[in-house]
């Protein structure tokens, strides 16, 4: 926080659950926003976040959350984007940075930048990171440490916009990337929505199989199967949407998928082992290479900037 004050006199968190409620951990931390206002539709959630300390105010009504706010984080499920930017729009400063944290995001500008008065200071964004959990509860401060966050401006989007949601996500310990909004969608596409879709459709079939041959597969699950049950566990109305808004991403990468998985299937049918084999030890190497480019990043976080509590943060990101 500089002499001045915070960066952020008022901050406005419409949706507050993991990704929001875990931004406001951060706000705090880093001492961004003079005050927090939350906005959700349920009195429940807005109760429990002021308990957890995540707002200082909240409210159920939009425009009433971003009156006076400089800047307004939008958190909601994707599809819920557009409705509520229309419903605060009435209540936005002329010279407010709005921003969101969608993980889709063609989709939520064609949405959300109709109804804004100065669209050019929407700043799309999509800090990567994330559980199975939702809701005010599921959120913690190291959420976003040491992932990436990209951001989509468009040709027209304020650049004093764009630095200023770019230091908000570097201050939350992210890296801080723009692309295109389509570029976006379709590298999510094949990184993101298809394992989840991969990891609904397995658990879905195991669980049927279950019901039809009367097994107690679920009861053995171990190993992989556990691993694919997690990510199923995933919040359903978020990934309706994520599937429902880019669609053509994922269906390319569907296309592929299926592809790769049937030139599989005819390599177990006709035993060629040696494809099997090196197709898994090239997949290895890719595993070694994902993790060796996070620890790489988490030394240097470390080393430029040392903070407390650095233990108790891995023991957080290790939450299931
Ligand atoms: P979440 O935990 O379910 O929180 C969503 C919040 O939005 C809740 O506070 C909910 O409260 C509120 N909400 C829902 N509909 C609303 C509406 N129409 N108006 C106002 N508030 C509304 O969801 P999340 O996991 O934080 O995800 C939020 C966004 O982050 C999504 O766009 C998602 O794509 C993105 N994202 C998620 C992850 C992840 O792993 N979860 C990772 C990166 C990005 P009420 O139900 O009480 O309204």
């Amino acid at each position: 926080m500089s002499a001045a004050g915070p960066p952020f006199a008022r901050v406005a968190l419409i949706g507050i659950g993991l990704i929001n409620g875990s931004l406001a951990l951060n706000l705090r931390r880093a001492g961004l926003a003079g005050e927090i206002v939350a906005c959700a539709r349920r009195a429940a959630t807005l109760d429990k976040a002021r308990a957890l300390g995540l707002a200082d105010r909240t409210t159920t009504r939009p425009a009433e959350a971003v009156a006076g706010a400089d800047l307004v984080v939008i958190g909601t499920p994707p599809a819920a984007a557009g409705e509520v930017a229309e419903a605060m729009a009435p209540g936005l400063a002329g010279r407010a940075i709005v921003t969101d944290v969608g993980s889709i995001k063609t989709q939520i500008l064609q949405d959300v930048l109709p109804h804004l008065p100065a669209p050019q200071r929407f700043v799309a964004g999509h800090p990567v990171a994330g559980t199975e959990h939702s809701g005010p509860d599921a959120a913690f401060e190291a959420l976003f440490r040491g992932r990436h966050c990209i951001l989509t401006p468009l040709p027209d989007t304020d650049p004093e916009a764009v630095a200023a949601v770019t230091s908000m996500w570097q201050a939350a310990g992210m890296r801080v990337e723009t692309m295109t909004p389509e570029h976006h969608d379709r590298v999510l596409a094949i990184t993101s929505h298809l394992p989840h879709l991969i990891a609904y459709c397995i658990v879905g079939t195991v669980a049927d199989l279950e019901d039809h041959l009367q097994t107690e597969v679920l009861r053995y699950a171990a190993g992989g199967f556990t691993d694919f049950t997690r990510i199923a566990g995933s919040d359903p109305v978020m990934w309706r949407d994520v599937f429902l808004n880019n669609r053509e991403a994922v269906l390319e990468m569907l296309g592929r998928f299926s592809e790769d998985l049937a030139a599989l299937q005819r390599s177990i049918r006709w035993g060629e082992g040696d494809k099997l084999e090196e197709l898994f030890t090239r997949t290895r190497t890719i595993r070694r290479g994902v993790i060796a480019e996070g620890q790489a990043y988490e030394r240097q976080a470390l080393t430029d900037a040392p903070r407390e509590g650095a233990a108790d943060d891995a023991d957080q990101r290790r939450r299931p």
